[in-house]
Protein backbone atom coordinates (compact mmCIF):
# COMPACT_ATOMS: atom_id res chain seq x y z
CA UNK A 1 0.00 0.00 0.00
CA UNK A 2 1.52 3.03 -1.15
CA UNK A 3 1.74 6.10 1.27
CA UNK A 4 -1.11 8.51 1.10
CA UNK A 5 -0.18 12.19 -0.06
CA UNK A 6 -3.30 13.73 1.17
CA UNK A 7 -3.37 16.73 -1.78
CA UNK A 8 -2.78 16.87 -5.12
CA UNK A 9 0.58 18.17 -6.25
CA UNK A 10 0.65 21.99 -7.12
CA UNK A 11 0.12 22.24 -10.98
CA UNK A 12 2.74 26.13 -11.91
CA UNK A 13 0.92 29.40 -13.40
CA UNK A 14 1.48 32.19 -14.65
CA UNK A 15 1.95 35.07 -11.81
CA UNK A 16 -0.89 36.68 -11.79
CA UNK A 17 1.11 40.17 -12.03
CA UNK A 18 2.35 38.65 -15.56
CA UNK A 19 -0.69 36.93 -16.71
CA UNK A 20 -3.69 40.04 -16.06
CA UNK A 21 -1.24 41.67 -19.27
CA UNK A 22 -1.55 38.66 -21.80
CA UNK A 23 -4.10 36.25 -23.04
CA UNK A 24 -1.89 33.22 -22.52
CA UNK A 25 -2.83 29.82 -20.90
CA UNK A 26 -2.46 30.31 -16.93
CA UNK A 27 -1.54 27.04 -15.90
CA UNK A 28 1.65 26.39 -16.92
CA UNK A 29 1.84 22.16 -16.30
CA UNK A 30 3.22 19.61 -14.57
CA UNK A 31 7.29 18.85 -14.98
CA UNK A 32 8.03 15.77 -15.42
CA UNK A 33 9.16 15.17 -11.73
CA UNK A 34 6.10 16.77 -10.57
CA UNK A 35 4.17 14.53 -12.67
CA UNK A 36 6.13 11.13 -11.55
CA UNK A 37 5.13 12.51 -7.92
CA UNK A 38 1.15 13.31 -8.60
CA UNK A 39 1.13 10.09 -10.36
CA UNK A 40 2.19 8.15 -7.47
CA UNK A 41 -0.41 9.32 -5.33
CA UNK A 42 -3.01 6.76 -6.90
CA UNK A 43 -3.73 3.75 -5.39
CA UNK A 44 -3.61 1.21 -8.26
CA UNK A 45 -7.31 0.27 -6.98
CA UNK A 46 -8.10 -3.18 -7.67
CA UNK A 47 -11.65 -2.02 -8.91
CA UNK A 48 -10.59 1.28 -10.27
CA UNK A 49 -13.90 3.46 -10.12
CA UNK A 50 -12.12 6.53 -11.36
CA UNK A 51 -12.81 4.30 -15.49
CA UNK A 52 -16.33 4.17 -14.62
CA UNK A 53 -16.60 7.95 -14.56
CA UNK A 54 -14.52 8.78 -17.65
CA UNK A 55 -17.00 9.14 -20.52
CA UNK A 56 -14.27 6.77 -23.09
CA UNK A 57 -12.93 4.71 -20.10
CA UNK A 58 -9.38 5.74 -20.31
CA UNK A 59 -7.27 3.11 -18.57
CA UNK A 60 -6.49 5.79 -15.89
CA UNK A 61 -4.48 3.36 -13.11
CA UNK A 62 -2.90 1.85 -16.39
CA UNK A 63 -1.33 4.89 -17.48
CA UNK A 64 -0.62 6.59 -14.29
CA UNK A 65 1.43 3.30 -13.49
CA UNK A 66 3.36 4.12 -16.48
CA UNK A 67 3.83 7.99 -15.54
CA UNK A 68 4.61 6.75 -11.96
CA UNK A 69 7.64 5.03 -13.74
CA UNK A 70 8.87 7.89 -16.18
CA UNK A 71 7.63 6.43 -18.99
CA UNK A 72 5.58 9.16 -20.47
CA UNK A 73 5.28 8.26 -24.16
CA UNK A 74 4.04 4.90 -23.86
CA UNK A 75 1.66 6.55 -21.32
CA UNK A 76 0.19 8.69 -23.96
CA UNK A 77 -0.14 6.19 -26.80
CA UNK A 78 -1.80 3.90 -23.55
CA UNK A 79 -4.62 7.06 -23.06
CA UNK A 80 -4.95 7.06 -26.89
CA UNK A 81 -6.52 4.25 -27.19
CA UNK A 82 -9.47 5.34 -25.84
CA UNK A 83 -9.12 8.92 -26.32
CA UNK A 84 -8.05 10.84 -29.75
CA UNK A 85 -7.63 14.49 -27.83
CA UNK A 86 -5.84 14.13 -24.31
CA UNK A 87 -4.32 17.36 -25.02
CA UNK A 88 -7.39 19.49 -25.21
CA UNK A 89 -9.24 16.73 -22.46
CA UNK A 90 -6.92 16.97 -20.12
CA UNK A 91 -7.68 20.99 -20.26
CA UNK A 92 -11.04 21.44 -20.72
CA UNK A 93 -12.77 18.20 -19.41
CA UNK A 94 -15.02 18.74 -16.18
CA UNK A 95 -12.51 15.94 -14.47
CA UNK A 96 -13.86 17.24 -10.82
CA UNK A 97 -17.30 15.91 -11.61
CA UNK A 98 -16.30 12.62 -13.70
CA UNK A 99 -13.31 10.26 -13.45
CA UNK A 100 -11.53 12.68 -10.32
CA UNK A 101 -14.90 12.69 -8.05
CA UNK A 102 -14.49 8.89 -8.40
CA UNK A 103 -11.30 8.50 -7.11
CA UNK A 104 -11.17 6.75 -3.88
CA UNK A 105 -8.73 9.12 -2.67
CA UNK A 106 -10.98 11.59 -3.11
CA UNK A 107 -13.55 10.04 -0.17
CA UNK A 108 -11.41 11.68 2.59
CA UNK A 109 -8.67 14.14 0.70
CA UNK A 110 -7.94 15.24 -3.21
CA UNK A 111 -8.22 12.69 -5.86
CA UNK A 112 -5.47 12.14 -8.08
CA UNK A 113 -4.78 15.21 -10.71
CA UNK A 114 -6.12 12.77 -13.46
CA UNK A 115 -7.05 15.45 -15.73
CA UNK A 116 -3.34 17.38 -14.92
CA UNK A 117 -1.67 14.33 -15.22
CA UNK A 118 -3.30 13.63 -19.19
CA UNK A 119 -2.53 17.04 -20.41
CA UNK A 120 1.08 16.08 -19.17
CA UNK A 121 1.39 13.23 -20.92
CA UNK A 122 -0.38 14.54 -24.28
CA UNK A 123 2.16 17.70 -23.89
CA UNK A 124 4.68 15.68 -23.29
CA UNK A 125 4.23 13.40 -26.78
CA UNK A 126 3.89 16.46 -28.92
CA UNK A 127 6.68 18.23 -27.44
CA UNK A 128 9.29 15.15 -27.77
CA UNK A 129 7.97 14.75 -32.05
CA UNK A 130 6.26 10.79 -31.31
CA UNK A 131 2.65 11.49 -31.93
CA UNK A 132 1.60 8.12 -32.60
CA UNK A 133 -0.70 7.24 -35.47
CA UNK A 134 -2.73 4.30 -34.46
CA UNK A 135 -2.84 1.50 -36.49
CA UNK A 136 -5.20 1.21 -39.51
CA UNK A 137 -7.19 -1.56 -40.32
CA UNK A 138 -7.35 -3.19 -43.81
CA UNK A 139 -9.73 -0.52 -46.13
CA UNK A 140 -13.49 -1.42 -46.52
CA UNK A 141 -13.75 -0.01 -49.05
CA UNK A 142 -16.50 2.33 -47.11
CA UNK A 143 -16.30 5.80 -47.35
CA UNK A 144 -17.47 7.96 -44.88
CA UNK A 145 -18.21 12.25 -44.66
CA UNK A 146 -18.02 13.69 -41.28
CA UNK A 147 -19.32 16.93 -41.46
CA UNK A 148 -18.10 19.60 -38.83
CA UNK A 149 -14.24 19.04 -37.38
CA UNK A 150 -15.28 19.88 -33.34
CA UNK A 151 -13.94 17.30 -31.01
CA UNK A 152 -17.49 14.65 -32.01
CA UNK A 153 -16.19 15.31 -35.79
CA UNK A 154 -12.67 14.56 -35.11
CA UNK A 155 -13.05 11.52 -32.71
CA UNK A 156 -15.55 9.90 -34.99
CA UNK A 157 -13.11 10.46 -38.06
CA UNK A 158 -10.31 9.16 -35.71
CA UNK A 159 -12.10 6.04 -35.06
CA UNK A 160 -13.78 5.13 -38.36
CA UNK A 161 -10.54 5.17 -39.92
CA UNK A 162 -8.69 3.09 -37.41
CA UNK A 163 -11.59 0.94 -38.60
CA UNK A 164 -10.69 0.93 -42.19
CA UNK A 165 -13.07 3.58 -43.42
CA UNK A 166 -11.86 6.30 -45.42
CA UNK A 167 -13.15 9.61 -43.95
CA UNK A 168 -13.30 13.18 -45.20
CA UNK A 169 -13.81 15.98 -42.92
CA UNK A 170 -16.11 18.53 -44.21
CA UNK A 171 -15.71 22.51 -42.06
CA UNK A 172 -17.19 25.55 -43.04
CA UNK A 173 -14.43 27.93 -41.34
CA UNK A 174 -11.07 28.84 -41.72
CA UNK A 175 -9.98 26.23 -39.18
CA UNK A 176 -10.86 22.90 -38.50
CA UNK A 177 -11.25 22.25 -34.55
CA UNK A 178 -14.83 23.63 -33.96
CA UNK A 179 -16.00 24.99 -30.46
CA UNK A 180 -12.01 24.10 -29.75
CA UNK A 181 -10.66 27.03 -31.67
CA UNK A 182 -13.82 29.18 -31.73
CA UNK A 183 -15.37 28.30 -28.81
CA UNK A 184 -12.68 28.25 -25.91
CA UNK A 185 -10.89 31.60 -25.18
CA UNK A 186 -6.85 31.25 -25.56
CA UNK A 187 -6.32 31.23 -21.76
CA UNK A 188 -8.13 28.16 -21.33
CA UNK A 189 -7.56 25.97 -24.11
CA UNK A 190 -4.31 27.20 -26.57
CA UNK A 191 -5.27 26.77 -30.49
CA UNK A 192 -1.95 25.78 -30.92
CA UNK A 193 -2.46 22.60 -28.45
CA UNK A 194 -5.49 22.08 -31.13
CA UNK A 195 -4.05 22.19 -34.28
CA UNK A 196 -0.54 21.09 -32.93
CA UNK A 197 -1.66 17.57 -30.82
CA UNK A 198 -4.61 16.57 -32.44
CA UNK A 199 -5.72 18.01 -35.72
CA UNK A 200 -2.26 17.90 -37.69
CA UNK A 201 -2.05 14.44 -36.85
CA UNK A 202 -4.87 13.52 -38.25
CA UNK A 203 -4.36 15.16 -40.89
CA UNK A 204 -0.86 13.49 -41.33
CA UNK A 205 -2.69 10.94 -41.08
CA UNK A 206 -4.21 11.13 -44.56
CA UNK A 207 -7.65 13.33 -43.82
CA UNK A 208 -9.47 15.98 -45.84
CA UNK A 209 -10.77 18.79 -44.39
CA UNK A 210 -13.25 20.40 -46.90
CA UNK A 211 -15.14 23.13 -46.23
CA UNK A 212 -19.28 22.71 -46.45
CA UNK A 213 -21.25 23.94 -43.58
CA UNK A 214 -21.12 24.98 -39.68
CA UNK A 215 -22.66 25.59 -36.98
CA UNK A 216 -22.69 26.85 -33.54
CA UNK A 217 -20.72 30.38 -33.33
CA UNK A 218 -21.51 32.83 -35.55
CA UNK A 219 -17.72 34.25 -35.57
CA UNK A 220 -15.12 34.41 -38.22
CA UNK A 221 -11.59 35.60 -37.51
CA UNK A 222 -10.34 37.99 -39.48
CA UNK A 223 -7.22 39.60 -41.49
CA UNK A 224 -5.82 41.07 -38.17
CA UNK A 225 -7.16 37.65 -36.25
CA UNK A 226 -9.71 39.08 -34.09
CA UNK A 227 -13.01 37.34 -34.38
CA UNK A 228 -15.65 39.30 -35.52
CA UNK A 229 -19.76 38.50 -35.71
CA UNK A 230 -20.83 36.74 -38.86
CA UNK A 231 -24.55 37.65 -40.33
CA UNK A 232 -24.96 34.13 -40.63
CA UNK A 233 -23.46 30.34 -40.59
CA UNK A 234 -24.92 27.79 -43.25
CA UNK A 235 -26.73 25.42 -41.20
CA UNK A 236 -24.71 22.51 -40.41
CA UNK A 237 -27.22 19.49 -40.18
CA UNK A 238 -29.15 20.88 -43.10
CA UNK A 239 -25.45 20.59 -45.22
CA UNK A 240 -24.50 17.79 -44.19
CA UNK A 241 -28.04 16.33 -45.18
CA UNK A 242 -27.08 17.61 -48.79
CA UNK A 243 -24.20 16.37 -48.36
CA UNK A 244 -25.34 12.67 -47.72
CA UNK A 245 -27.86 12.92 -50.53
CA UNK A 246 -25.39 14.51 -53.67
CA UNK A 247 -22.96 11.72 -52.24
CA UNK A 248 -25.13 8.97 -52.21
CA UNK A 249 -23.68 8.08 -49.16
CA UNK A 250 -24.94 4.68 -48.03
CA UNK A 251 -25.29 5.62 -44.20
CA UNK A 252 -26.07 9.29 -42.83
CA UNK A 253 -24.96 9.52 -39.65
CA UNK A 254 -24.98 12.12 -37.30
CA UNK A 255 -22.83 12.16 -34.04
CA UNK A 256 -24.49 13.99 -31.36
CA UNK A 257 -24.33 14.28 -27.54
CA UNK A 258 -26.94 11.93 -26.62
CA UNK A 259 -26.77 7.74 -27.47
CA UNK A 260 -30.09 7.52 -29.09
CA UNK A 261 -32.95 9.58 -29.97
CA UNK A 262 -35.80 9.82 -26.90
CA UNK A 263 -39.64 10.79 -27.18
CA UNK A 264 -40.41 13.19 -24.42
CA UNK A 265 -37.41 13.36 -23.84
CA UNK A 266 -36.29 13.97 -20.35
CA UNK A 267 -39.59 13.36 -18.75
CA UNK A 268 -40.70 10.84 -16.97
CA UNK A 269 -42.31 9.23 -19.64
CA UNK A 270 -39.31 9.39 -21.92
CA UNK A 271 -39.08 6.47 -24.22
CA UNK A 272 -35.75 5.74 -26.26
CA UNK A 273 -36.23 4.66 -30.21
CA UNK A 274 -33.77 2.31 -31.18
CA UNK A 275 -35.63 2.33 -34.62
CA UNK A 276 -37.94 4.41 -36.50
CA UNK A 277 -39.16 4.56 -40.15
CA UNK A 278 -39.56 7.77 -42.31
CA UNK A 279 -43.04 8.10 -41.72
CA UNK A 280 -43.09 7.62 -37.99
CA UNK A 281 -40.25 10.07 -37.78
CA UNK A 282 -42.19 12.92 -39.76
CA UNK A 283 -45.17 12.14 -37.13
CA UNK A 284 -42.79 12.34 -34.08
CA UNK A 285 -41.30 15.78 -35.36
CA UNK A 286 -45.07 17.30 -36.20
CA UNK A 287 -46.27 16.27 -32.46
CA UNK A 288 -42.68 18.11 -30.89
CA UNK A 289 -41.01 15.74 -29.49
CA UNK A 290 -37.34 16.89 -30.66
CA UNK A 291 -35.91 20.30 -29.08
CA UNK A 292 -35.53 23.12 -31.64
CA UNK A 293 -31.90 24.02 -31.98
CA UNK A 294 -31.05 20.38 -30.56
CA UNK A 295 -32.52 16.96 -31.90
CA UNK A 296 -35.25 18.99 -33.90
CA UNK A 297 -32.83 20.16 -36.77
CA UNK A 298 -31.41 16.88 -36.76
CA UNK A 299 -34.20 14.56 -37.14
CA UNK A 300 -35.71 17.42 -40.06
CA UNK A 301 -32.38 16.81 -42.07
CA UNK A 302 -32.11 12.73 -42.24
CA UNK A 303 -36.05 13.47 -43.09
CA UNK A 304 -34.29 15.68 -45.61
CA UNK A 305 -32.17 12.93 -46.29
CA UNK A 306 -34.91 9.92 -46.50
CA UNK A 307 -36.87 11.81 -48.80
CA UNK A 308 -34.31 12.43 -51.42
CA UNK A 309 -33.60 8.88 -51.46
CA UNK A 310 -31.33 8.34 -48.77
CA UNK A 311 -31.42 4.45 -47.54
CA UNK A 312 -30.65 4.64 -43.66
CA UNK A 313 -29.38 6.66 -41.31
CA UNK A 314 -28.09 6.66 -37.85
CA UNK A 315 -28.28 9.29 -34.79
CA UNK A 316 -25.75 8.78 -31.77
CA UNK A 317 -23.35 9.92 -29.94
CA UNK A 318 -19.19 9.83 -30.37
CA UNK A 319 -18.31 6.71 -28.11
CA UNK A 320 -20.99 4.59 -29.26
CA UNK A 321 -20.08 4.82 -33.15
CA UNK A 322 -18.75 1.46 -33.03
CA UNK A 323 -21.31 -0.56 -31.25
CA UNK A 324 -23.87 1.26 -33.46
CA UNK A 325 -22.65 -0.24 -36.70
CA UNK A 326 -22.62 -3.18 -35.65
CA UNK A 327 -26.28 -2.86 -34.40
CA UNK A 328 -25.95 -2.81 -30.80
CA UNK A 329 -27.58 0.74 -29.91
CA UNK A 330 -27.98 3.94 -31.64
CA UNK A 331 -31.26 5.09 -33.31
CA UNK A 332 -31.51 3.95 -36.97
CA UNK A 333 -34.15 6.04 -39.51
CA UNK A 334 -35.16 3.96 -42.48
CA UNK A 335 -37.23 5.43 -45.18
S1 LIG B 1 -9.67 5.58 -8.25
FE1 LIG B 1 -7.99 7.08 -7.90
S2 LIG B 1 -6.53 5.95 -6.67
FE2 LIG B 1 -7.89 4.38 -7.58
S3 LIG B 1 -6.91 3.77 -9.51
FE3 LIG B 1 -8.25 5.48 -10.03
S4 LIG B 1 -6.94 7.32 -9.89
FE4 LIG B 1 -5.86 5.66 -8.81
Amino acid sequence: MPKIVPTKTPMPEQDPAIRRRNYFEVPLGYTPEQAIEEARRCLQCKKPECIAGCPVEINIPGFLALVADGRFIEAAHLVKQANALPAVTGRVCPQEEQCEVRCALAKKFESVGIGRLERFVADWEAAHGEIEVPAIAPATGKRVAVVGSGPAGITVAADLAVMGHAVKIFEALHEPGGVLVYGIPEFRLPKAIVEQASIESLIKSGFTVIAVGGGGIPVIEDEAGDLVGSEAVIDKDYASSLLASSIKADLFLISTAVEKVALNFNKSDQQWLERMTLAEAKRYYAEGHFAKGSMGPKIQAIIWYLERGGRQALITNPENIGRSLRGETGTWITG
